[in-house]
């Protein structure tokens, strides 16, 4: 099978003329053995690459550059079958279009269409177009070297907490940070449920019976509650997950949660309600009613898991939350990924324009936390930071400057 990549990178260090066509001679040779057609392209700063051929060769050679130090900051772009090679004349090209002239460029262009069956139409060449001509820089953002910046690992100052597993079916809770980096504070702690033994929240809600689990989903917040308090939250926020059903479908359930939350000491106002992208959308219009009981209620609302379920941006045409949590399968490795830098880039401009704070999940690495800071995410959540920890406020790793 016909196989394309495109992807984007950016020298590391400088690179002479000389240097360059050497570099260009060598990649030649070992393309050709693979069977690798394409065009290359340097800008002065950055690489664009169009690599076809069978689908291995392609994975293979794209894989070594991704690995290769002198490309930093590579990001794939598009990943596509096709019926037929494009570059077959030209093997692999490269074209320095460093200080080229608009006539240059707008010749170079014509060359394309006309020397090689890629058309106007195609995906790849209005990527070759917004590189040669400069345009992606208006649309794409690249964070800083992850090298520069190191983690130090500081408590979070909370006091501990001793609670017991407690309920009709027990459970606890584990905290874990959602953190703003800018100002190195926590802006709130997600509790996560957990069994007796520390399990999942899977292996905890296997234990309730069907019918119950939207009553036990909602009464085992007194247990996060109560750690909140335990530990105290201070001016921190407590995030909280419930299913939507937990406050739809159970009378005078937002009425029940206020009193949870009082009974503790705390406001509703210290307290953020998770629910998921998914949830929200398939009961939307009874959770239409609970959302107006939280809010009069004061409580925060999130959208949990953005982008995993099926509304995308639809959601916020229905509903617009305080937070907008992004879900880790977006979040992991988008420092690599096109695509997904595109969708991130789009949602954080939206949730601007609305005044919703955002917040990328899962984030697990300082390449990861620094794109998603670039581009403007507000806060973070991750093992880069901070795992969760049962009945207790992990310690956090910041990072820092070198
Ligand atoms: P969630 O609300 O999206 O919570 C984040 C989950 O991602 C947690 O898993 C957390 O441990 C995990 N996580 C956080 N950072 C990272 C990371 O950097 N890498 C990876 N690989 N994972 C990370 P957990 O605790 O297993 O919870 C899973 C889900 O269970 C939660 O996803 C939430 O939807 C649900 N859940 C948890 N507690 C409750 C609850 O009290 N009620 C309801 N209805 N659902 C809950
Ligand atoms: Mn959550
Ligand atoms: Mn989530």
């Amino acid at each position: 099978m016909l196989f394309t990549v495109v992807y984007r990178s950016r020298l590391r260090g400088a690179i002479t003329h000389i240097q360059l066509s050497e570099l260009d001679r060598r990649a030649r040779e070992r393309n050709e053995a693979l069977g690798v057609t394409g065009v290359l392209l340097f800008d002065g700063s950055h690489f664009f690459q169009l690599l076809e051929g069978p689908e291995t060769a392609v994975q293979d050679t794209y894989a070594r550059i991704v690995e290769d130090s002198r490309h930093q900051h590579v990001v794939y772009l598009l990943k596509d079958y096709a019926p037929a090679r494009k570059f077959s004349q030209w093997g692999m090209k490269l074209f320095d279009v460093r200080d080229q002239t608009a006539a240059e460029t707008e010749a170079l262009v014509h060359r394309l269409v006309a020397g090689i069956s890629l058309s106007e139409a195609d995906r790849a060449f209005k990527l070759i177009l917004a590189f040669v001509t400069g345009r992606w820089r208006d649309h794409a953002a690249e964070a800083d070297d992850a090298a520069k910046w190191t983690l130090e690992t500081r408590s979070s100052g909370f006091a501990d907490a001793q609670i017991a597993a407690a309920g009709s079916v027990p459970c606890q809770f584990a905290l874990q940070p959602i953190v703003s980096t800018a100002t190195e504070s926590i802006s709130s702690l997600e509790a996560l449920i957990r069994s007796p033994t520390g399990g999942s929240p899977q292996e905890c809600f296997d234990r309730v019976p069907r019918d119950r689990l939207h009553l036990f989903d909602l009464e085992s917040k007194r247990q996060a509650f109560e750690l909140a308090a335990a530990i105290g939250l201070g001016t921190c926020k407590l995030s909280v997950n419930l299913l939507p059903a937990s406050l739809t479908g159970i009378p005078g359930a937002v009425q029940r949660l206020v009193r949870l939350v009082e009974e503790q000491g705390l406001h509703p106002r210290q307290i953020v309600i998770e629910v998921t992208e998914e949830e929200a959308i398939t009961h939307f219009d009874s959770f239409a009613k609970a959302l107006v009981q939280l809010r009069v209620a004061g409580f925060s609302v999130a959208i949990d898991d953005f982008g995993a379920g099926f509304a995308g941006l639809s959601l916020l045409s229905r509903f617009q939350p305080e937070k907008l949590k992004i879900d880790r399968a977006i979040v992991t490795e988008i420092h690599r990924d096109g695509p997904r830098q595109a969708i991130v880039k789009a949602v954080v401009e939206c949730c601007r324009s609305l005044g919703i704070t955002t917040i990328a999940e899962g984030v697990e690495t300082i390449d990861e936390w620094r794109w998603l800071n670039a581009v403007g995410i507000d806060l973070f959540q991750g093992f880069l930071f901070a795992r969760p920890k049962l009945n207790g406020v992990p310690d956090v790793s910041w990072p820092i400057a070198r």
